[in-house]
């Protein structure tokens, strides 16, 4: 008897709050894609009988986060998050189903992002240790004899090294394609660790990049050159960073790269539009307290949310937000990297070169104490005389240091970002679940790689973590649904 009241009890109270509650409040801090793509994903997943109100909270004016828009001279350009690489399937996705426009680099209204079609030097502090071949020809012919040739000048230094080189870079983007297998087959994963190890990604998290190449037989010239002017664009450092986001960086400098035209954050404003949130702008959290079943977020505003479930979309490296009670996570600390955004011309003379035209419109640079930035490119040509720069530096671009590298500087932009973690393999993972409850942690995945991309991919699996562990079941893709997943994006024709 006693047991059939247990029961009964158990079927009556348990149940309904922890399996088929069709009910969930959930408070997303942060706005750029990682907690955009959260919102969308589980607007996505749940059942349609869920009712689910999503609040999301930034600090700033602006939806996107790191991918941010600077205007310089009156025009508008990438400041963070630029490049996406033809693989980025949610991104492609979120393009499509907001109705936005891709821009490929080669556009000729080309107003932002990196000039990928022009040529490149490496900048050892004193001359170009090596340069391509610039040709502004109108003929696409002309354009593919200069592009093989300028393979060949690669070939010619670096030899099969390149060849073993996108082979690793080749056999990373192949393992991370898994991430957008059905989900009726991809588990849902509450780690990191988990998640990388499922994918074959995790032993690269364990070695630097640069012992991971030399065990592959890369050449020390490449390693020393190539490789480490493309970690330094990438993510501001050398190829001391970890093995994976060494290959995400290097995956980065490919072909077919593109953006959204007109801004990169419209991704994140496009999710947050159609996913029926509560939109909270220039709203900072400063607190998130557990109380058992649900939480107390409190705000810059002096107002106070309870959500049953929260998101923390944000890296918490440099955020003093207070939890109650004290979280624990692995220590990391975050890579700044100075923007700093010139209208004007540079000086040749600073390059001990003769003219301004043989400057590369990318000026890369090895590791090198003495040299005072990690690049400089060209974002726009407007005319012989005037062309907006971008240069990054790990430093401050102080105005004395500009004047020696430029001629003419007509409008100056800094921006110094608290970028992406400083990559230290082994790498130390924090779990998606901070409390072992409800409090979610979508940047624990920024220790694998820090990119557009991969905060999407870490948010379709919170998302899916969150609804599993309140309704009970691994959610699947509504069949109907407009799909934000792979399905769709496998089959964009590029
Ligand atoms: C200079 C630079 C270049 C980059 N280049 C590329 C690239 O070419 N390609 C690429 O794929 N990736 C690139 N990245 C990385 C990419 O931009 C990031 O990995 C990605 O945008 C991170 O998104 P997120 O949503 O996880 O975080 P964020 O974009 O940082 O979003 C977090 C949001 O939370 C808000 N916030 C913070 N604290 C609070 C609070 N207490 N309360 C409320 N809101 C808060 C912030 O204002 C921000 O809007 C680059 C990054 C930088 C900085």
């Amino acid at each position: 008897m006693v047991a059939r009241i247990v029961a009964l009890f158990v079927l009556l109270f348990w149940l309904p709050t922890f399996t088929s509650s069709s009910s969930l409040s959930v408070c997303i801090v942060g706005s750029g894609i990682g907690g955009s793509s959260v919102a969308h994903f589980l607007r996505e997943y749940a059942s349609p009988s869920a009712s689910i109100s999503i609040r999301v909270f930034e600090r700033r004016g602006v939806v996107g986060g790191r991918m941010a828009r600077v205007a310089v001279g009156g025009e508008s350009f990438e400041a963070g998050g630029a490049i996406l690489h033809p693989k980025n399937y949610y991104a492609l996705n979120y393009t499509r189903l907001s109705g936005l426009k891709i821009r490929w680099p080669n556009a000729t209204s080309a107003s932002d992002g990196r000039d990928d079609d022009g040529d490149f030097g490496i900048w050892d502090g004193k001359s170009f240790i090596f340069k391509t071949w610039r040709v502004s020809s109108k003929l696409p012919v002309v354009d593919k004899i200069v592009s093989f040739a300028n393979k060949g000048l690669l070939f010619w230094r670096y030899g099969f090294s390149l060849i073993r080189m996108d082979n690793f870079v080749q056999r990373t983007v192949n393992n991370f394609l898994k991430y957008y297998e059905s989900t009726e087959s991809r588990p849902v994963f509450e780690t990191v660790d988990e998640m990388l190890k499922w994918a074959g990604l995790y032993d690269l998290t364990g070695h630097n990049l640069e012992e991971e190449l030399i065990s592959i037989g890369l050449s020390p010239l490449l390693i020393r050159e190539l490789i480490t002017i493309i970690t330094r664009i990438n993510y501001g450092q050398s190829v001391s960073i970890s093995g994976l986001a060494g290959a995400v960086s290097l995956a980065g400098s490919g072909g077919d790269l593109w953006s959204v035209e007109g801004g990169n954050w419209q991704m994140a404003a496009g999710l947050i539009n159609r996913s029926n949130v509560d939109l909270h702008l220039r709203e900072a959290i400063q607190s998130i307290s557990n109380h058992g079943n649900y939480y107390e977020l409190n705000s810059s505003e002096g107002n106070s949310y309870k959500c049953e479930v929260a998101v923390v979309a944000i890296p918490l490296d440099e955020v003093d937000i207070c939890f109650d009670p004290p979280l624990s996570i692995p220590p990391r600390k975050l890579q700044h990297t100075h923007a700093t955004f010139v209208r004007g011309l540079l000086d040749p003379a600073y390059f001990g070169l003769s003219s301004v035209e043989e400057i590369p419109e990318l000026v890369s640079t090895i590791e090198d104490p003495g040299i005072p930035f990690l690049s400089i490119s060209v974002l726009k040509r407007h005319d012989e005389k005037e062309v907006t720069y971008k240069v990054f530096s790990r430093e401050a671009m102080v105005d004395t240091l500009l004047d020696q590298i430029f001629s003419v500087r007509k409008d100056t932009i800094h921006i110094d970002w608290g970028a992406y973690p400083r990559y230290k393999a082994p790498e130390v993972f924090a779990p998606f679940v901070l409390d072992g409850q409800h409090l979610y942690y979508v940047n624990a995945f920024e220790n694998a790689a820090s990119t557009i991309e991969t905060s999407a991919v870490a948010a379709e699996n919170v998302a899916r973590l969150i609804l599993s562990r309140h309704f009970g079941h691994v959610p699947s893709k509504r069949s109907g649904s407009e799909s934000s997943t792979v399905d769709a994006g496998l089959h964009l024709e590029l």
